[in-house]
């Protein structure tokens, strides 16, 4: 049964949360947790962060267990986000935290087929999460604020729309606009892999207010090519991503690339820290923001698709993530196809984290075939 979080006492949540680090020793935020930081704060600091933290303390199998509610988040409870922050992304305490952008990726040439000619049709994926500094993180939008970002969203598509490379469609979740999809195409963008699911049926973004006011201020662009693709409103305001089948990575990128500083010409600026990179609502996905993936079919190391264990320890080693093929917390799919990806994203670059991909594959795909 889920923690009666609203009602309980400052002692009863510092209390749950020591039992959460010893129940659930991989939860960031229990593992880090210092019960003094917070009795110091005023009632109005302790608020935010109890708002901040409550995603952890109410699913204790959380991997991180916070979300910043407001950019400002990070640099104001640095005590409290710095420890997690560093041993998610494996920054050691003698290393400044600085985060330093390079997009020279697209310039180079990887390419999975070198690696094997068989991956020649690999379905690939790389997002950046986004977020304007004019507006809260969405744990902490309102209903209003959310349908005023969208709006302003709507008016940058429209200008997009007449792109050679990036012209495409909004479809918006939003009951009523003009732009609005019904159910059943949503169902099926989102069987494509191009929309966001229903944010309502995770907990851990309910917990941290994220899909609060579900489905208003949501929707997605879409390139008529298909591969050039942006939420608004999931996780973060906007995740912009390309995705195409092949295996031309830094092609993937480029056209990620040259998307992403279209769209940012349309629109106020992000928020983004000389520390911390771009501002995200999950301490994991801060610095490049960034997620490449490949969607692989590991047989082997998925125990025929029923186990995602071996294939997650054996991906650990070169500081890859596993998740299931419908994207995180879902299993793997029909004959082993899982979604692995470079686990850091802050302190390495854009263009480290394109190779750290490369050269995991070519290590992962040699146990698999060994
Ligand atoms: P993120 O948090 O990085 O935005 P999620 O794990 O929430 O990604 O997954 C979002 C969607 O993207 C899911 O439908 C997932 O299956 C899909 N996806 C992720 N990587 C790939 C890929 N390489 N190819 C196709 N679809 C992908
Ligand atoms: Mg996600």
């Amino acid at each position: 049964m889920s923690f009666p979080f609203e009602n309980a006492s400052n002692e009863e949540k510092v209390a749950k949360i020591k039992a959460i680090g010893s129940t659930h020793p991989n939860n960031l935020m229990a593992r880090h947790f210092r019960a003094d930081y917070f009795g110091f704060r005023d009632e109005s600091q302790q608020n935010r962060l109890w708002q901040i933290i409550r995603t952890g303390v109410e699913n204790p199998d959380s991997q991180m267990g916070a979300y910043a509610q407001n950019s400002c988040d990070y640099a104001e409870f640095e005590p409290l986000f710095e420890p997690m922050i560093r041993d998610y992304h494996k920054i050691p305490l003698e290393q400044e935290i600085r985060q330093k952008h390079d997009w020279a990726a697209p310039l180079s040439s990887f390419n999975l087929v070198d690696i094997d000619p068989d991956l020649k049709r690999v379905s690939m994926r790389v997002r950046v999460g986004r977020n304007l500094a004019d507006f809260p993180l969405p744990g902490a939008m309102t209903k209003a604020q959310r349908l005023e970002f969208e709006t302003l969203m709507i008016k940058a598509f429209s200008t997009l729309q007449d792109d050679l490379q990036f012209g495409g469609e909004y479809l918006s979740l939003t009951p009523g606009l003009p732009q609005t999809i019904d159910d059943e195409t949503y169902e099926n963008r989102v069987a494509a892999h191009q929309m966001f699911k229903n944010m309502e049926g995770d907990p851990y973004l309910a917990s941290g207010g994220i899909s609060s006011n579900w489905p208003f201020g949501r929707g997605m662009y879409i390139s008529n090519s298909g591969d050039f693709i942006v939420w608004v409103g999931e996780e973060d305001h906007l995740r912009i991503m390309s995705m195409r089948q092949g295996g031309d990575l830094s092609g993937l990128f480029g056209r990620l690339l040259t998307g992403l500083e279209k769209l940012g010409g349309l629109i106020p600026p992000f928020a983004h820290s000389e520390r911390y990179g771009y501002i995200t609502s999950c301490p994991t996905n801060l610095g490049t923001a960034m997620r490449a993936s490949l969607h692989l079919f590991l047989p082997k190391l998925t125990e025929g698709g029923h186990n995602l264990e071996p294939a997650k320890k054996a991906a650990a080693k070169f500081d890859l993530s596993v998740r299931g093929a419908g994207g995180e917390h879902s299993d793997a799919g029909l004959g082993g196809l899982i979604d692995i990806s470079p686990s850091a994203r802050l302190g390495v670059t854009e263009t480290e984290i394109m190779r750290k991909l490369y050269e995991g594959t070519s290590a992962l795909w040699s146990l698999e075939n060994s």
